[in-house]
This record gives structure tokens, C-alpha cells and sequence, in this order.
């Protein structure tokens, strides 16, 4: 095949299309062709907009207010002559840069390897049969099929349309759906008007289509564009930005302290160059600058936690937010049950059957009244297991004893029970096939085909729930073939026995239309329909959910069930599941239909939302409601979603959650996260992770700012004092540098406490800081600041160097930050109740640490860089003994807080 590029695909007939690309409409390209045009034309994936390079990377280290600070210090040292310290600044600040990058380039690869493990799929018609392939593996000339939800996988020439819509923003910006056609149009219509093409990662909203690929990779219109679709590739959160904007107000209040203390020092008497030094060392304390890496990185290892417990971030700040979810809505099929379809019960207008055999193994037998029942002989009950095969698009595959299906559980497990009655699709569809067919969507309920062959008529089959079946029909088939007078009443009856129970049930029906029928729209089965049954299948809760539901409830999370299914069927499962109570209690209260939501004022669904806990008969527009309605009452909400039109919701909903397994790629594409096992557990486990996250981001700060407070105090109060700084601007350089890096950042490492599913969850407006925390970091600073001040002048007191005594001052520092950490491992709880050894990378850390304070102070190019000196076993035991004082006195808070708290429940329950 020829280069693609320049043929004006557009302007083409069909079957110029098919020469071209020497593809045919019925098959498609064979195996060895498609993989041969693989190595001519490359993977069909984007070589993606070059990310910033390394070194831009590097330099953007330098990017920031602190680092501009120190090397304006640095060379004014230089040129003061002071070459020691001038090194010593430029050290840290090179030293900082290549961590920063490090980290940084860590915490981007997290995020982008995930986006890279979500490939996507296309289905393609090779060799005459349908498939679906990896994407990355279309080549020109393939035949893609396409359907709602699909993401367009490369450039097409569409083929055949039913319907088909497309969503073409990610090309054009416009978002109104663009409707596709066939015919060839003008060669020179502009790109955006040419209606037979369909653009790679454009999205189909709606109908059914086919088309030839022209164009794959990098010369797709996307790939000329070099536009990558947006992903999970920001790193920041609402709380990163909260920090951003709390140091940009903190960096000019220390900038004009640190001019300030200048101006005094100077009027006071003191030299220029000292008083210079005295103004960085404020600086360089005072602002916490380790914090913004600090949580990219806590954020990165909280995204990759989740991602092992397969839940996929797609956009980083979902993180954060799973921590304060307080209601989690979710589909009933598939998530919270196993969709493990099998049919158990068969009602006909006259009759009742149940149906014996386990799982989607085609053995079992048809009881009625105690008897078996040959199908073949009972016109009714065959017809209506017909009418299940027939109007079915799923498979039922053996692989060895096992049987699988491929496509919808709800129709592999009626081809298992035709199959029970004998029943062969190929046979039927030899007889009968298939000439066209209308695809089953959430809002219609229903799906229905037509099929040929027989006395010059076509017959339609129609599936679907109970409601929109019944509304189609006029009569209905006997237990002997006759037509009987259809009684709705009692068929309604019958299938609130059968969901009662938590079985899902589908009715059929049948109409002849005329041999000259070419197609059905909704319309052709709008009325006249012959009502054949009732298939009732059972769909086992998941076990992992019913356990994770109960989690829930225990950390005052509220979950509820959203399901297309009938009202009772949801209700008995999500007795099951414990989404409700057990026991006789008054349906009405617990579960809302889809007529009552539509029926009830935005205003009054506020209330009505929270008080539910099962949606039943749910279209997505009701979903977008519930969702407003939810949050409006206060609620910070997940949702889940499949299908094209829950996009909105999705949207709307605070943690819009897509299934990874039978998700459409439209409502992937919408989503903040992904499950890849579609799993309810998933959810969960997900939003313990965002607390353990959010917990270790608060305690981080937590830790880092007594250390900035602390060693902005000593300063401060040394100048304004007129006395000799007990710590200098390079020692500052080396307490901030070396403690963030080996003892705060192990707090990223912290695993979830216990009892972080026990807690209420974090109202989503509360601020960073509760009062507490800030009592308690002044609490910290204030110890630090006296300790290193105090030990500082004792020192000097008693004669000995000023280098020595400001070894101390460092020394406590180092030593108070160090206790301070053990305490900083829960906010809440005592050290030892954590698992001492639970956090290994805290152990690891330490003992750097003390390697590192030990270096700093006996060996001699250390004392030479940081003008330290050597100190005794005494002083030591005292650096030490200031950090036991510290530890124990947040301990002793921790207590009194928790003492208090228990008395205030404890009143407030016999209250
Ligand atoms: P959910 O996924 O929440 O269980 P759906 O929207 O898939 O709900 O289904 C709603 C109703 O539509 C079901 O109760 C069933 O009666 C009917 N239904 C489900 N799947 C199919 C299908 N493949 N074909 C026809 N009808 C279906
Ligand atoms: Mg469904």
C-alpha cells in the first residue's frame, strides 16, 4: 500500500476507498497483510508532544524565590571574600537542585506510567471476523467497527453509519456533537465540515458506524496537531495549590523581617556583612522550602499505592479529594455484584419454570410443578428461550471445562439457557438471520432485532426490562402456541415475585412485519408486540463488597446504589450487599425510581437524595441530578459510571470513577479515576488510601514547620537582642536541608494508621491547619527555639568557643526534629501503638541522620565548611535529652486531647 498522505480521502467514493487501500468492506485486511503494513507504517500511537527536557527540568530547580535569595548571598559572600561560606551556599543549592530533580522526575514517571498502563482497544474486522486488537496495532487500510462510547482509535473514512455521532472537541474545541455520513463530499471541504471522515481520539457520543483507517500514529489530523489529550500529567492538587499560595504571602512577611532585622542590626551598631548574614539565615530558616517537593512526592507514592490496589488516578488531585468523600454512589451490576449471570427462573403468560444448573454451563433442566419439561414440546417457553438467543450480541465460549463469555453477562446467561432447551444459534440463524438490529441503551431498556427467512414475513425479537416490554405489547403467547389476551396486571405481579428475590429480569416479545421491512427504529416497535416471557437470573453480591460496604459505614461514609434495574431486584440486593437493612421494612422509604426523582422538585431532591440509599430505574440524566442534588446537601460525592451518557455526571461528581473492564473509553476518558477490576472493594480501598495520603501530606507539614518557626525565632530575637547569633546562615542551610530530606520525607513512606476507616471523613472546608495543629507546631517551635537559644548562651556562659556553642544549637535542632518525628507519625495516636517497625524507611532515615549530625560535628572538613566543632558525651546526652523533653511533651498533649475528646463522646452519647 501507498503513501496515505496525499490522497484526498474525503473526496473519494467508496469503492475508490477500498481500491486504495486494497481493503475490503466484508472482511477487512487478512492477518499477514495487516501485520506486514504494521512494519511499513509503524505502531499507530502518538509519538506524544516532547515533554521538557531534562536540562529545562534542571534549571526550573533554580525557579524559585529561596533559591534566588541563596545565590544572591552566595555571591555577595564571594565578594566579601568569605569563599567558605560562598561554597558552602552554592553546595546546598546545587545539591538541593539535583534532589529536586531527582524527586521530581520520580514522582512525573509515576504519573505517567500510569497513564501508559491504561491501553486502549479497537475492534476491527481481520480475515472476515470481528476482533478486538490493541490499538497501537491498527494499520491503514483495517476495517474499524465503532459504536457509543468508543474512543475513534485512528483517522477513518467512515464506511457505514447508523446514526453515528461524534464528539470532535479534542480536535476543534467545538462540542457539539458532529453527525456523520458516507458520501463522498467536495475535495476542497474544509477539515471540520468533512462529515465522512472520523478523527483519531475524537469520541463517539451515539449511534453505530464502520469505517477504513487512512491515517494511524503521528499523521493523524491528532498527531499533526501534536496534541496529546489531557492526563494525569499535572502535578497539582488543590492542597499543593493552598501551599503555594500560603509560602508566596509567608516569603514576603520573611522578606520584610529579614529587612527589618538589617535596618535595626545596622542602626544598632552592627557591621553591614553581619547583619547581611543575619537577614539570609532569617530567610533561609523561616521558609519552609522543603514543603512543595515534599508533596509531589507524598502524592506520587499515594497514586502508585492506588494504582496497586487497582484503581487508576487519571487526574492528580482525586487523590486528595478521595480522602473527604463522605457519599459513594455506585452501579449495582458488576460492582457491587460479580455479574455472573445465570437464569434460575422462566415465567410465560401461563406458566412458571425453574431452571436447574450452576454458572454459564449450558446443563441443567426446565422444572415446572415438580416435573421436567421438554422444551421442544412446549411451544411458549421455547419461543421466549428463542427470543433470548436471538436477540443477543454476547458469546458463550468453552475453554477447556470452563465456560466464558464474551460481551454482556446479561445475555451470556440467556444463551446458556437456550442452550439448556437444546437451542442452536448457528441453526437458527441458518434459518432465520440476522438483517438488522437496534443495540440495547440504559435510557430505552430495551434492544431489539429483526430476522429473515421463513413464509415471506420478517419476525422481530424484543429484550428488555419488564416496563418497556409490556408498554410494546397487545396480547400474548399461551402454554400451547395459542394467542391469548394479554393480562399486564398479573405479569407485573409476577415480576415483583421474581425481583423480590434479587433476580434480574428481562421480558421478550415478537412481532411479524412485512418480507419488505429493511431496517427497525424505535418505532417499528413502538406497539403490537405478542409477549412470549419472563427470564429471571441471579447475580451473587460480591463477598469483598458486602465487607467493604460495612467499612464504610464504619468511617461514616454513605453508600448508595444506582442501578438501571427493576426497584425490588436493587432492594434485595442491596439487602444483601447491607446498602440497607434487612427486614420488613416499607420499600417506599429506601428506594426512589427514576419516575419519582424526574417527579420531584430540584429543591426537595436535596433532602429525598440523602435520605435514600437505593436508585432504582436510573437514566443518566437522573444520575446528573442526583449527583447536584447530593452536594448540594453538602456532600463531597464518588460516582461510577459506564456508559457514554454518565459522562456528565462523572463530571459533575467530585471523583467521577470509571469501570476499567466494561467502561466505555468516553466515560474513561471523563473520568478522575479508573478501576481495573470494576470492583466496589476497589473504591474503598482507594479512598483509605486517600486518607492515609492526606494524613501523611498534614503530618509532613506538620513536622516541617516548628523547625522554620523555631530557627526564625532564634534569629529574630538574637538581633533583636543584640547578642551573637547562635546559629549561622550556612548551619541553617545544613539543619533544613539535611532533616527534610531524610527525616520529614520518610513520613511520605507512613502506612495508613489504624482506625483511619473508623474516623468521620474530612469536611472538605476545613482548612489545612486545625487549631490543634497550630497549637501544637507553637508549642514545638517554641521548645526549639529556647532549647537551641538557651544551651547556646549556657554555653557561652561557661567560657568555651562560640563555635562549640553553636554546634549545640545545631545539635538540638537536629535532635529536637528527630524525637519530633516519632511524634509527627500520627497526629492523633501514641508512637508505640503503630507498629514500631511499620515504616522502615523511618528507621533508615534516622540512622542516616544521626550519621550525618555525628560527621557534622567530629570530622575536621565538616567543622571546616560548617565552622562546627567537636563536643563532649555530656553535651550530646543533653542534645539528646531536649528531644526526649519534646517527644514526651507532644505525647502528653496527644493524651489530654484524646482524654478530652473520649469525656465529649462519652457525654454526648448518654446525652
Ligand atoms: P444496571 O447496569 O444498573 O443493572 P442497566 O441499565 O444495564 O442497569 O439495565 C436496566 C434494565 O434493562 C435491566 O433491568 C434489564 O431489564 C434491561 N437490560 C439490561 N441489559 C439488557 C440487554 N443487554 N438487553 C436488553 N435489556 C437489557
Ligand atoms: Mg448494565
Amino acid at each position: 500500500m501507498q503513501n496515505t498522505a496525499v490522497i484526498t480521502w474525503h473526496g473519494l467514493a467508496l469503492s475508490e476507498v477500498y481500491a486504495a487501500t486494497e481493503s475490503s468492506p466484508e472482511t477487512g485486511l487478512t492477518g499477514a497483510e495487516a501485520a506486514g503494513r504494521l512494519t511499513q507504517f509503524g505502531p499507530n500511537a502518538l509519538t506524544g508532544k516532547k515533554g521538557v527536557s531534562p536540562l529545562v527540568m534542571f534549571l526550573q530547580q533554580f525557579n524559585q524565590p529561596l533559591i534566588y535569595i541563596l545565590i544572591i548571598s552566595g555571591v555577595i559572600t564571594a565578594f566579601l571574600r568569605e569563599f567558605v561560606d560562598s561554597s558552602v551556599i552554592f553546595g546546598v543549592v546545587l545539591v538541593n537542585a539535583i534532589i529536586g530533580f531527582i524527586q521530581e522526575g520520580k514522582a512525573r514517571r509515576a504519573i505517567e506510567s500510569l497513564a501508559k498502563a491504561m491501553t486502549s482497544e479497537a475492534t476491527v474486522v481481520r480475515d472476515g471476523k470481528k476482533q478486538r486488537i490493541r490499538s497501537a496495532d491498527l494499520v491503514p487500510g483495517d476495517l474499524v467497527v465503532l459504536q457509543s462510547g468508543d474512543k475513534v482509535p485512528a483517522d477513518l473514512r467512515l464506511v457505514s453509519v447508523r446514526e453515528l455521532q461524534i464528539d470532535e472537541s479534542a480536535l476543534t474545541g467545538e462540542s457539539v456533537p458532529v453527525i456523520k455520513q458516507t458520501g463522498a463530499l467536495p475535495p476542497e471541504t474544509v477539515l471540520a465540515d468533512r462529515i465522512n471522515l472520523a478523527y483519531s481520539s475524537t469520541l463517539v457520543t451515539y449511534g453505530t458506524g464502520a469505517g477504513i483507517v487512512i491515517a494511524t500514529g503521528d499523521a493523524t489530523e491528532i498527531g499533526r496537531i501534536n496534541r496529546m489529550i489531557a492526563s494525569a500529567d499535572v502535578l497539582e492538587t488543590p492542597l499543593t495549590r493552598q501551599i503555594a499560595r500560603f509560602s508566596a504571602v509567608m516569603l514576603y512577611v520573611i522578606l520584610g523581617l529579614a529587612a527589618i532585622t538589617f535596618v535595626v542590626g545596622v542602626l544598632r551598631g552592627q557591621t553591614m556583612l553581619d547583619m547581611f548574614m543575619a537577614a539570609v539565615a532569617l530567610a533561609v530558616g523561616a521558609i519552609p522550602e522543603g514543603l512543595p517537593a515534599a508533596l509531589t512526592i507524598t502524592l506520587a507514592i499515594g497514586v502508585s499505592k492506588m494504582a496497586k490496589r487497582n484503581a487508576i488516578i487519571r487526574k492528580l488531585p482525586a487523590v486528595e479529594t478521595l480522602g473527604s468523600t463522605s457519599v459513594i454512589c455506585s452501579d449495582k451490576t458488576g460492582t457491587l455484584t460479580q455479574n455472573q449471570m445465570t437464569v434460575q427462573e422462566i415465567a410465560t403468560g401461563d406458566a412458571w419454570y425453574e431452571v436447574s444448573g450452576v454458572g454459564y454451563e449450558p446443563q441443567g433442566a426446565f422444572i415446572s410443578q415438580g416435573k421436567e419439561v421438554d422444551a421442544s414440546s412446549d411451544p411458549a417457553l421455547r419461543e421466549c428461550l428463542v427470543a433470548g438467543l436471538l436477540c443477543n450480541d454476547a458469546n458463550l465460549v468453552r475453554e477447556g471445562e470452563q465456560w466464558r463469555i464474551e460481551g454482556d453477562p446479561t445475555e451470556g446467561a440467556l444463551i446458556a439457557a437456550a442452550k439448556k432447551a437444546g437451542l442452536s444459534r448457528t441453526a437458527l440463524l441458518g434459518k432465520t438471520p440476522r438483517v438488522d438490529a437496534i443495540p440495547f441503551e440504559s435510557q430505552y431498556q430495551y434492544m431489539a432485532t429483526m430476522h429473515g427467512g421463513g413464509r415471506g414475513q420478517k419476525t422481530i425479537y424484543l429484550k428488555g426490562s419488564v416496563e418497556s416490554v409490556l408498554a410494546r405489547c397487545s396480547d400474548m403467547t399461551g402454554a400451547g402456541g395459542e394467542t391469548l389476551p394479554i393480562d399486564k396486571e398479573s405479569l407485573l405481579g409476577r415480576t415483583g415475585t421474581l425481583a423480590g428475590k434479587g433476580l434480574r429480569v428481562l421480558a421478550f416479545a415478537r412481532k411479524p412485519v412485512p418480507a419488505e421491512t429493511a431496517a427497525i427504529s424505535h418505532d417499528t416497535v413502538a406497539s403490537g408486540m405478542t409477549f412470549l416471557g419472563l427470564q429471571a437470573m441471579i447475580d451473587p453480591p460480591r463477598p469483598e463488597a458486602i465487607a467493604a460496604v460495612a467499612k464504610c459505614k464504619k468511617a461514616g461514609i454513605s453508600v448508595k446504589m444506582i442501578t438501571g434495574d427493576h426497584e425490588l431486584t436493587a432492594l434485595a440486593v442491596a439487602k444483601k450487599i447491607g446498602i440497607v437493612d434487612e427486614g420488613p421494612v416499607d420499600g417506599r422509604a429506601q428506594v426512589l425510581n427514576g419516575r419519582a426523582i424526574t417527579d420531584t422538585a430540584d429543591v426537595d431532591l436535596v433532602v429525598r437524595a440523602a435520605h435514600t440509599a437505593v436508585f432504582a430505574r436510573v437514566t443518566p440524566e437522573d444520575k446528573l441530578r442526583l449527583v447536584r442534588a447530593l452536594q448540594a446537601h453538602g456532600e463531597t460525592i464518588a460516582m461510577t459510571g459506564d456508559g457514554v451518557n454518565d459522562a456528565p455526571a462523572l463530571r459533575q461528581a467530585n471523583i467521577g470513577i470509571a469501570m476499567g473492564i466494561t467502561g466505555t473509553d468516553v466515560a474513561k476518558e471523563t473520568a478522575d479515576m479508573v478501576l481495573t477490576d470494576d470492583n466496589f472493594a476497589t473504591i474503598e480501598a482507594a479512598v483509605e488510601e486517600g486518607r492515609g495520603v492526606y494524613d501523611n501530606l498534614i503530618k509532613f507539614i506538620t513536622w516541617t514547620l516548628p523547625t522554620n518557626f523555631g530557627e526564625g525565632f532564634v534569629i529574630l530575637i538574637a538581633i533583636m537582642a543584640g547578642v551573637t547569633l547562635p546559629i549561622l546562615p550556612v548551619q541553617i542551610l545544613w539543619i533544613n536541608m539535611t532533616t527534610a530530606v531524610f527525616l520529614g520525607l520518610m513520613l511520605a513512606f507512613e502506612p495508613m494508621e489504624p482506625g483511619i476507616m473508623e474516623r468521620p471523613p474530612r469536611p472538605s472546608r476545613r482548612p489545612v491547619l486545625t487549631g490543634t495543629l497550630i497549637v501544637r507546631i507553637g508549642i514545638v517551635g517554641a521548645m526549639l527555639c529556647a532549647g537551641s537559644f538557651g544551651f547556646f548562651e549556657w554555653v557561652m556562659q561557661s567560657g568555651r568557643s562560640e563555635a562549640v556553642a553553636r554546634t549545640l544549637a545545631v545539635n538540638i535542632f537536629v535532635m529536637g526534629e528527630l524525637f519530633y518525628l516519632f511524634n509527627c507519625r500520627s497526629l492523633q495516636l501514641p508512637f508505640f501503638k503503630l507498629g514500631i517497625f511499620s515504616n522502615t524507611m523511618f528507621w533508615a532515615g534516622m540512622g542516616v541522620m544521626i550519621v550525618l549530625q555525628v560527621a557534622y560535628t567530629h570530622l575536621p572538613f565538616m567543622n571546616a565548611a560548617f565552622q562546627s566543632r567537636p563536643i563532649s558525651l555530656i553535651d550530646w546526652a543533653l542534645c539528646i535529652g531536649v528531644g526526649i523533653v519534646i517527644y514526651a511533651a507532644i505525647e502528653v498533649e496527644k493524651s489530654i486531647r484524646n482524654f478530652i475528646a473520649d469525656r465529649r463522646n462519652k457525654s454526648s452519647i448518654k446525652g
